[in-house]
């Protein structure tokens, strides 16, 4: 990999996810993008935010990669759709940097936590990550929709601890309307992830109008709760943080006048998965 590719042209570090970044992966080279994505060698990252407590358990370091195949609607982070958004960066570096924080993150009971856009479009650089993370003995959690989820191994799943699963809503039809693709692949990695106790965290977007249907949450908690290994489910309210990256990159975006759930709207969803034995906040 030639070194001017190893060497990221902005910090890697961003303020918050919701900082617009496109571009910073253009000029790599069509055939060295191809070979890294097979090698995991090289990631394409938004940026690694430090410091996060919502993320996953304790206080973590998240690197948000870039790219993801769905179109939700209620996204707010557009800007990682396209894997060439993202800065390139060696597992070496992502490495080093961890490395620098890995002593705060065991004290702090917190880890790495690799989200987007969908990391498993990066499976194997995720999955060498995860690994190097787990030999300094520092947590992994991967969020993701879980579509691609038949491309990690069972070896690659032994150096992650938690996989926080998007189950955006149920129904196929409503799914597609959603998110533009099918949701068999995230149950059924759903439970893959159960038969191997592998522990979920399920985050679900409460979007008024679009999945606050009481038996629409009724159908995912009854789906959770069967699975045995959710540890949690975080109701998150729908917000409109990302609404001008959509306008930035001429996206036609259908949530413009949406609210934000009331809290009670959230509060009666997190009742519903506590009535089938989950914890949900
Ligand atoms: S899966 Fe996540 S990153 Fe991908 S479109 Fe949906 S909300 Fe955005």
């Amino acid at each position: 990999m030639p070194e001017s590719h190893a060497v990221p042209a902005v910090a890697l570090e961003a303020r918050s996810p919701f900082e617009l970044r496109v571009n910073l992966g253009q000029d790599f080279p069509e055939a060295s993008f191809r070979s890294a994505l097979a090698s995991g060698d090289v990631g394409f990252l938004h940026s690694f935010t430090t410091g996060s407590t919502v993320d996953g358990p304790g206080v973590r370091v998240v690197a948000w990669t870039a790219g993801c195949m769905w179109r939700c609607l209620y996204c707010h982070n557009p800007d990682t759709w396209t894997t060439r958004n993202g800065m390139p960066v060696t597992i070496e570096r992502a490495a080093e940097v961890l490395r620098s924080y890995a002593h705060g993150l065991k004290v702090m009971s917190g880890g790495l936590t690799l989200s987007g856009g969908e990391p498993l479009m990066q499976h194997r650089f995720v999955s060498r990550l995860c690994t190097v993370a787990r030999k300094m003995g520092v947590h992994t959690a991967v969020e993701t929709n879980g579509y691609f989820g038949d491309k990690i191994t069972d070896a690659d799943l032994n150096n992650i601890d938690l996989v926080l699963l998007g189950i955006k809503t149920w129904g196929s039809e409503r799914h597609l309307h959603l998110t533009g693709m099918d949701s068999a692949p995230t149950l059924a990695f759903a439970q893959r992830l159960a038969d191997r106790k592998l522990p979920i965290w399920v985050r679900f977007v409460l979007v008024p109008g679009l999945t606050d249907d009481p038996e629409n949450i009724a159908q995912i908690a009854h789906f959770a709760a069967r699975l045995g290994n959710v540890e949690r489910v975080e109701v998150l309210p729908f917000h409109q943080m990302g609404r001008y990256k959509w306008k930035e990159l001429g996206l036609d975006y259908k949530l413009q006048d949406v609210e934000p759930p009331s809290a009670e709207v959230v509060e009666r969803a997190c009742g519903q998965f506590r009535a089938m034995g989950l914890r949900a906040d």
